[in-house]
This record gives C-alpha cells, structure tokens and sequence, in this order.
C-alpha cells in the first residue's frame, strides 16, 4: 500500500508543461476545452456547494479550481513538484482556495480514510503503473456513500487514431509521447478495477471532442474518451 505507484518518466513529462498549463491555447488546451462538460457531469451527479472533494493527479488544478468556485472544499494532489508549484500560483490569479499537496493518492488513504464527499480522477490513470492501485486508494478516500468521478481513454483503435495519431502527430497539440497506447483502459476493464474496490459503477458516457472547433460534449459514443461515476455503498 505505501509503494509508490508513479512512473518518474511520466511526472517529468508533466512537470516539463507545468509553466504553459493555463495557457488554454498552450499543450493542456484539451483539459481546459473538456473541463466544462466534466465539471457539469460531476454537478449533475453529486452535491458540490459544501462538499468536501479531492483531485487526484489534479496537475495545474483545472477541475480543483471548479470544484472549489462551485463551493466545494477542495484537497488536490500530484506528484509533480512542478505542476503543484504552478497550481498553487494560480490560486493568487483566482482567488480561490484549494489545498494543493505534493503527494500520492495511496499515501492519502492511508492518512485520511473515508474522509472525503467525492474523489475525482481525471486523465491520470493512463498514465499510472499500477491504476487498480489508484482506484482502490480513492474508494478508501470516500466516504460511504460518497462518489468516484474517473476518466480516461479506451484502448481502441479510434483512440490511437484521435490521441496519439491525430493529437501528437498531425495536429501536434500534445507533445509527442503524451500518451502510450498500451496504457488505455477499457471500460470492461476500470469495472473491474471499479468492482474490485467495492464500488458500484453508476453511469459511463464517452466525451467526443473536436479539436477544431474545440467543442466537447457527452456522447453515447465510449471509443475514445470517456467519464464514469461510481458510488461507495452506504
Ligand atoms: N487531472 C488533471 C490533469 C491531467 S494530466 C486534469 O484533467 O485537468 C495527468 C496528471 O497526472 C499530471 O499532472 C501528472 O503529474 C499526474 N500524475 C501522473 N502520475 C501520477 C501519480 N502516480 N500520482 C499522482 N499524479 C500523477
């Protein structure tokens, strides 16, 4: 439970986008094109005015600073000293407060289980060696009847075409080797991480996203992106 669960390779990468994160033109612009439609599937689904959240791998604290205008009491972590730095400048920019803190999810369920009103876990877990470790360690966060909120790409065809092939090799909005194919989910597989951690899937809605007119919105459609709710059982 206390091994860290982190590809140094992977931290560095982040770390090295850190300064251009809210620039919503600069490499994180798909985070900050998706957030509204995440944001509004989360509010859709839990109560955030009050709530007590955490953002898992939150980078520069696109969702955390969301959640937090929204009303919730935000907790946000990452294990890149880089992007906690910068997510903690922003709070100057903002005016809102998140506790930001360099540290790995597992290292949190240890310390402060079933603590929080919803856990939200978004674009991170492809990028993580061991995601059943992750998705155990944010169900021991929740409290019972509190809400796990993940996405993540699928592993299929449609998403080498979208994310790798046209996001890092022809239209060069993310960095080449943002992402690595072999570590997409399926959605069969994160139920069984879902199920495996003792919670209850809810809803799964694919995210399409148009990188040209840079809209994004729920779809039926779970080949590429996708978002899915699950419940920790009272
Ligand atoms: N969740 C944010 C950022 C996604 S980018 C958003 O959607 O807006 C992925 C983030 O996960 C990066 O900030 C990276 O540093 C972080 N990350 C990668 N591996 C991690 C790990 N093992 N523990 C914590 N954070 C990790």
């Amino acid at each position: 439970m206390n091994t860290i669960n982190v590809d140094p390779a992977e931290i560095a990468k982040f770390g090295r986008l850190a300064g251009r994160w809210w620039d919503p033109d600069g490499e994180s612009r798909p985070l900050h094109d998706l957030n509204p439609v995440r944001l509004a599937y989360i509010a859709e689904r839990t109560t955030l005015r009050g709530a007590r959240a955490l953002d898992v791998g939150c980078g520069g604290g696109i969702l955390s600073e969301s959640l937090a205008r929204a009303g919730a009491e935000v907790t946000a972590i990452d294990l890149s000293p880089e992007v906690i730095e910068v997510a903690r400048l922003h709070l100057l920019e903002s005016a809102l407060t998140v506790d930001y803190r360099l540290l790995g999810v597992e290292a949190l369920a240890a310390e402060s289980p079933a603590t929080f009103d919803l856990v939200s876990c978004m674009e991170m877990l492809e990028h993580v060696p061991d995601p059943r470790s992750v998705v155990e360690a944010c169900a021991r966060l929740l409290r019972p009847g509190g809400c796990l909120f993940v996405s993540t790409l699928n592993r299929t065809p449609a998403a080498f075409a979208a994310a790798i092939l046209g996001a890092e090799h022809v239209l060069r909005l993310l960095p080449r080797g943002t992402h690595h194919y072999a570590q997409f989910i399926r959605p069969s597989e994160m139920a069984a991480h879902l199920r495996a951690a003792g919670l209850e899937l809810q809803y799964l809605a694919g995210i399409a996203y148009n990188p040209f007119t840079r809209g994004a919105r729920l779809t039926e459609r779970v080949s590429v992106n996708y978002i899915a709710c699950a419940v920790k059982p009272a």
